[in-house]
């Protein structure tokens, strides 16, 4: 992270550029990425999985800006994606539609066709209705539809109980028993073909034992199935690698690599891993300006001009974010403030009690924003959404323009007869 957005002379720097131009430059609130720190991350992934077949899918949901994609694409990866729209982003960013797989627990019809259309080589099915919708659908089109099942292997990932996905009580996945049958159910199918088991068990994940447990029943469930003469030929592991966001110990992905490289070998099996935050969550900061100074009987706020509409994570989850100060060493006094947004809303927080020296106008930024922030923005309060900048050493580029309130209020009506 500090790699990537080092202080020099006491200022903060995306890559080679000052955060102070780059506010001067594109206006704030907004959103910084670094092309480096999103590229090295990529290729530590896929250095982790040499030596086994595999397929990098970023999960599109973490950050969907054309831009990324872009850069995805051109490392060589395939994409997860949850929705007719994501897949849509894919294709207009140039990746490439035969490595592309769908999960979601919700898939529409419309999305089904498009996506059979499109000729993704796999559908991440989450229960025996969707299998059903897919089959009418794959035979209406006369298209045979590739699926894996998406297993609840019913384990523990420790981690916020919004992010855990892999317990038997969770609404996603089909329980080991039940997807059992279904195979069996689906051997010889005319329009549907099983191609592999996935499971995805939740996210921010800072053990991966729990994985490693889900890793086990599976190889057992895949056992079974090719006795059975069904033939899986991958593994998806799906996502949920965690980062550091205060002071966590990020997973290993070397162990991660010899994990899977030892319980795979000689099973001819290829290994599909869904990484999203892992990808980019460090990869970008929301940089914010200082409005006003504020001190109550209590407390001292900073009242920022990013709110939770635009990083939604602090409020929805209580995530830390570390905020740090654009001029390190100013000659502020040193107080603890809390750091809040105009949206109206008690909950609208970036952090909590931050030692901070800073005065009405100075720059914040708010770092391991890169993941689940700009999508997660909303326009709340009436609140166009931040631009987004992407930096390559010494450029900068403006991958999403700030919102105007033309955008915001273009598709609205008032009702002609009143
Ligand atoms: C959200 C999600 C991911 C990505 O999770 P991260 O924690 O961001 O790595 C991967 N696969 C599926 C099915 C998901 O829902």
């Amino acid at each position: 992270m500090t790699q990537y957005f080092p202080y020099r002379d006491g200022c903060l720097f995306a890559e080679e550029l000052s955060l102070e131009s780059l506010a001067e430059h594109y206006g704030t609130p907004c959103y910084i990425y670094s092309r480096s720190a999103i590229e090295d991350q990529w290729k530590r992934f896929n250095r982790a999985l040499k030596g086994i077949p595999h397929q990098i899918c970023y999960a599109v949901k973490a950050n969907s800006s054309l831009a990324v994609l872009q850069l995805m694409s051109h490392l060589g990866s395939g994409f997860d994606i949850v929705s007719g729209g994501e897949l849509e982003r894919v294709i207009r960013a140039g990746g490439d539609p035969s490595k592309v797989v769908f999960s979601g627990v919700g898939k529409r019809r419309d999305e089904i066709e498009q996506a059979l259309h499109t000729g993704i080589p796999c559908f991440n099915v989450e229960s025996a209705g969707e299998i059903e919708r897919i089959a009418e659908i794959a035979q209406r089109l006369e298209k045979k539809a590739p699926v894996s099942l998406r297993v609840n292997p019913d384990v523990d990932p420790k981690t916020h109980p919004y992010i855990a996905t892999g317990l038997r009580s969770s609404k996603f996945g089909i329980a080991m028993q039940e997807a059992e049958h279904l195979y069996q159910e689906l051997a010889g199918h005319e329009w549907v073909e099983v191609v592999g088991v996935d499971c995805h068990i939740g996210s921010q994940l800072l053990d991966l034992d729990p994985m490693y447990e889900a890793l086990d029943k599976i190889m057992d469930l895949v056992a079974r199935l090719r006795k059975k003469n069904i033939n899986i030929r991958h593994l998806d592991m799906g996502g949920g690698f965690g980062i550091c966001y205060q002071d966590e110990d990020e997973p290993s992905l070397d162990s991660f690599g010899r994990k899977v490289k030892e319980t795979l070998a000689g099973t001819g099996l290829a290994l599909i891993i869904e990484p999203g935050r892992a990808m980019v969550g460090n990869a970008g900061i929301l940089l914010t300006q200082v409005e006003f100074l504020k001190t109550a009987e209590e407390k001292s706020f900073a009242i920022v001009d990013a709110a939770m509409n635009d990083l939604p994570r602090p409020s929805l989850y209580d995530a830390w974010h570390d905020i740090r100060p654009v001029h390190e060493n100013s000659s502020w006094p040193l107080r603890t403030y809390d750091v809040v947004g105009p949206v109206c809303e008690s909950g609208d927080f970036l952090g909590k009690e931050r030692s901070l020296r800073i005065e009405p106008g100075s720059l914040l930024a708010v770092s391991s924003a890169g993941a689940y922030g700009f999508v997660m923005s909303s326009n709340y309060n009436t609140r166009p959404r931040p631009a987004e900048i992407m930096v390559d050493q010494d450029r900068s580029y403006l991958i999403r323009e700030r919102e105007s309130l033309d955008d915001l209020l273009h598709r609205e009506n008032l009702i002609p007869e009143w």
